[in-house]
């Protein structure tokens, strides 16, 4: 952590008593710590975006082009004419207030513009002043707000406090889904180039060369060449992991962190060993080498854009279906948009598992199976040799992740697989799990340094609730499916639950596989010595 980094004790310190100053005062403090930086000139440009400039934040001036007002009315009307949804989550709110608590940027910052239905109603205020008659007449009697270079800045700092991770509408009577607000609030924001660094760098890499991180053709496969090779030192077995090779039955898309980070990367080291123990036949793609869609970030528009090289690749190497490793954004727009956004993907076949031919009909449209549904259906058909001993060492506990579980429903299938291949399992609190998990606090692109004192306030209701089953249960693991998750968790815990590290699901499988023709393994996929059995397990 940085030295300029609150402790815990000055940051559990929140306030939540009314600050004084009416909601309508759009005026922000862009303190060091709590906002993101903005995006470089040569993204914007390599992606032809608007407005490329240099700027920051906290600069007075923010550069904005001349019509920048009308631009933005003119992208609400449009949205509010397409996106039936966005006009009824501006006009049905009653302020009940069901929400106000839920977020976990509200619980850790006592901010009340954190509060997801004040998060909404900076946008709305613009609504009702421009869109309604009521507004129009009675400005701010009713609500209603001039759309100023304030009010734009306002709307930055919070929409790019909020992890889109929909927390808030599994509460609100309505079904008003904040991160759809926060979702055009950041495309408006984009028609002007305000935008942030960690997400459009991604982005423009990913437009340039199928991947978050720029990684070319030939350093995807050196990473996957270094995976095989790394897993014969481990197991004495050489798997076979084919890139861009025609005919396979299988593509199989990952998020890029699971060859390129850690603790990613046991994960994907656990993905190669079941397939090849289960003789898989499959390829992956050097050019949709990331699944992971930080347009979903940026814009609707985007999010196609960078999803297309899925399908295209599926059907350029003649696979019958996909299936997808762990990772949140990239199921959230493959559950909830792809078919309908880059589809119909009618040269692709409805997925059956060749190992134990149940067909799995939830994908007859994406013709995309989650590698948690497909692994869970091979264990209950009983098609692992699973030694779940060898993950004695790890005393797990699960984090839904936000977008696997609130947006696609994958809740039981992690769980029945850690229970199949690990002994020890406790949940933590009930109203922290499932459709009522709290987000890392670093979602939707915002798990950068720069802003690392409102990841921590954000993560904080997560991490408290590792905490708790650390302490109680001796838990020593967090388990989770999501790329993000795998990278922002860590120093999240370190600094609020020091002694639990993260993990990827099939990390755990990897570990517990047995497969034909190993040798006695004596690490496990950390290159940690391999656990040494207890005696009872541990589910709880
Ligand atoms: S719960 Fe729904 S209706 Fe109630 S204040 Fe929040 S967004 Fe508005
Ligand atoms: S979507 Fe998540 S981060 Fe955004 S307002 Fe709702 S609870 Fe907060």
């Amino acid at each position: 952590m940085a030295d300029q980094t609150p402790s815990p004790e000055q940051l559990t310190r929140v306030d939540f008593r009314p600050t004084g100053k009416g909601w309508l005062d759009p005026h922000v403090e862009f303190r060091k710590g709590t906002y993101c930086y903005s995006a470089a000139p040569k993204n914007l440009t390599a992606l032809g975006l608007p407005n490329p400039r240099e700027w920051q934040p906290f600069d007075q001036d923010w550069k904005l082009p001349p019509d920048w007002k009308e631009t933005i009315l003119a992208g609400m009307q449009e949205r509010l004419d397409r996106y039936r949804s966005f006009r009824v989550f501006m006009d049905v709110c009653v302020r009940c207030g069901a929400c106000a608590d839920k977020c976990h940027f509200y619980l850790g910052s006592g901010d009340p513009k954190n509060m997801p239905v004040l998060r909404a109603e900076l946008i709305r205020s613009v609504y009702r002043r421009y869109f309604t008659a009521a507004g129009r007449l009675l400005g701010s009697a009713v609500g209603a707000r001039d759309l100023t270079e304030d009010v734009l800045k306002e709307w930055f700092y919070y929409f790019y406090q909020c992890t889109e991770c929909r927390r808030c509408s599994v509460f609100c009577p309505y079904g008003i889904d904040t991160a759809e607000i926060t979702m055009i609030g950041r495309e408006l924001l984009t028609l002007v180039g305000c935008n942030i660094n960690w997400v459009i760098e991604p982005v423009a890499n990913c437009f340039r060369t199928g991947n978050h991180l720029g990684i070319q053709p030939h350093g995807f496969k050196d990473s996957i060449d270094f995976a095989v090779d790394e897993l014969e030192e481990i197991t004495g077995v050489r798997v076979d992991a084919s890139i861009n090779r025609k005919g396979a039955d299988v593509l199989f898309v990952m998020p890029s962190a699971d060859y390129f980070g850690t603790p990613h990367y046991y994960t994907l080291l656990g993905y190669l060993i079941l397939f090849h123990e289960i003789g898989l036949n499959y390829t992956l793609t050097a050019f949709a080498s990331d699944g992971g869609n930080f347009g979903l970030f940026t814009s609707h528009e985007m999010m196609k854009r960078l999803n297309a090289k899925v399908y295209t690749e599926a059907k350029r190497l003649g696979v019958k279906w996909i299936l997808g490793g762990e990772c949140g954004h990239m199921w959230r727009v493959l559950h909830q948009y792809m078919d309908t956004m880059n589809g119909p993907a009618d040269f692709l076949q409805v997925p059956v598992s060749p190992i134990t031919g149940t067909r799995f009909d939830n994908a007859a449209s994406t013709k995309m199976v989650h590698i948690c549904e497909f692994t869970a259906d091979l264990i209950r058909h009983g098609r692992l040799n699973l030694d779940v001993s060898r993950n004695d060492h790890w005393n797990v506990t699960f984090h839904d992740s936000c977008n696997p579980s609130r947006a696609m429903g994958l809740l039981e299938e992690p769980r029945y697989i850690i229970r199949n291949t690990c002994r020890a399992f406790h949940e933590m609190p009930e109203n922290t799990i499932r459709e009522q998990t709290f987000c890392c606090g670093s979602g939707s692109g915002l798990g950068t340094d720069e802003n690392l004192e409102m990841r921590l306030r954000g993560g904080f209701p997560r991490a408290n609730a590792v905490r708790y089953v650390r302490d109680k249960h001796g838990v020593n693991v967090l388990a989770c499916i999501c790329a993000i998750d795998k990278a922002t968790l860590p120093p999240l815990l370190e600094y609020w639950s020091p002694g639990v590290e993260v993990a990827g699901i099939h990390e755990f499988v990897g570990n517990a596989l047995v497969m034909k023709g190993e040798r006695t393994r004596t690490t496990d996929l950390r290159g940690e010595p391999m656990a040494t059995p207890k005696e009872e397990p541990a589910h709880a």
